[in-house]
């Protein structure tokens, strides 16, 4: 039997992306823009990276509140146009680092397929604002298959993530027919789906969605929750559905100035999360994409945080500190100091360490006889 689709509702995923916020003018209409704001967006409509937010997003930002920290991830500011010490256009050097057109492979086991520039939302911190937004839209068969060509040849890649944009943004049958070509190499064992869907769109996550991928796992989901605003009822929802689907489900934060800044922001967020099964992995040191040096925030606070967090947040709540070291060069966990000082085993005495808990009191680990 054949289901008639209604879309004409709020609560349907297309009607939302059809009814988006992409202009300056119906930014206006529903928000009383800043100056900064209002520079910031016509700036964006003439040349920059879109504007784009869903309705249902929109409803979480705070018109009274310029500073509110949905509006500053997605509302354009004339801080857009400055360029600060250290900006790139391409921060993760993932052109540099492309051995097939819409492949990325910065380490030997997995590679990231950007399989559309389309999101559902425009982030304005976004790494790959180069060429998201771009109007080009999901890639046709024909675009991806040298990538394809090259997995298939590359057997010493074994996980995969689909990006973009966002490939969650695409019709279902697009989705399931990027996933079924990847599947089907067999040397790649796992399949992960980058969006941020669930945050900005959780009615996209809907029963034929699910139906349609779960014949392709082990598929995981990486998602991008920053504030705990964004854990609605609907996202929490459609986080569990995705649980209950078999979906592995885990979280990349990124540390925004004015927006997550702060241990207790980031711990109602991250046990937020573990509540509805979906794990804190990474927090992300914000990449230095030109034009977001007002929303980065110097490595001090994230490290600050990560201390104050360790020991008060359970382990499973707790992300690893990233830093995705401009260039390409891979990602690098960075930690507090915990090691206050090490001695090397001598012939009269083990070697030992000198640790500090979130306790604050030092402790020396004796190593066992050599
Ligand atoms: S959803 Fe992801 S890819 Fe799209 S704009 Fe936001 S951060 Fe960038």
């Amino acid at each position: 039997m054949q289901l008639r689709v209604e879309t004409a509702s709020p609560w349907d995923w297309r009607w939302q992306l059809r009814n988006s916020i992409s202009s300056v003018e119906q930014l206006a209409e529903r928000l009383s823009l800043t100056p900064g704001e209002q520079q910031g967006a016509e700036r964006a409509a003439a040349q920059g990276f879109p504007i784009g937010i869903t309705p249902y997003y929109f409803g979480l930002v705070d018109p009274s509140d310029p500073s509110c920290p949905i509006r500053r991830q997605v509302v354009p500011d004339e801080a857009e146009a400055r360029e600060v010490p250290g900006d790139l256009r391409d921060p993760l050097g993932e052109e540099a680092h492309s051995p097939a057109p819409e492949l990325v492979q910065r380490y030997p086991d997995r590679a990231l397929l950007l399989v559309t520039d389309q999101c559902a939302v425009y982030c304005r911190f976004c790494t790959r604002s180069r060429m998201v937004g771009a109007g080009e839209g999901p890639r046709p068969d024909q675009r991806l298959e040298p990538a394809l060509e090259y997995l298939r040849s590359h057997p010493e890649v074994r996980d995969v993530i689909l990006s973009g944009g966002d490939l969650l943004s695409m019709a279902t049958s697009r989705v399931r027919r990027v996933v079924e070509s990847v599947r089907a190499i067999s040397s790649v064992e796992t399949i992960r789906l980058a969006t941020r869907v669930p945050v900005v769109l959780p009615m996209r996550i809907d029963d034929e969605l699910l139906a349609a991928l779960r014949p392709f796992h082990p598929l995981w989901v990486m998602t991008h929750f920053n504030h705990p605003k964004e854990l609605t009822s609907e996202a929490r929802a459609a986080l569990n559905r995705l649980a209950d689907a078999g979906f592995p489900v885990m979280n990349q934060s990124v540390l925004l100035r004015g927006v997550n800044d702060r241990a207790e922001t980031l711990e109602a967020l991250f046990r937020g999360l573990i509540r509805e099964r979906a794990r804190p992995y990474y927090l992300l040191q914000a990449d230095p994409v030109r034009g977001t040096g007002h929303l980065r925030t110097p490595l001090d606070v994230g490290l600050g945080i990560m201390d104050q967090l360790q020991g008060r947040l359970t382990g499973i709540a707790m992300p690893k500190f990233i830093v995705d070291t401009p260039g390409g060069m891979g990602k690098v966990p960075v930690l507090p100091e915990w090691v206050v000082s090490r001695r090397a085993a001598t012939d009269t005495a083990p070697g030992s360490t000198t640790l500090r808990t979130w306790r604050g009191v030092e402790v020396d680990y004796i190593d066992p006889p050599v």
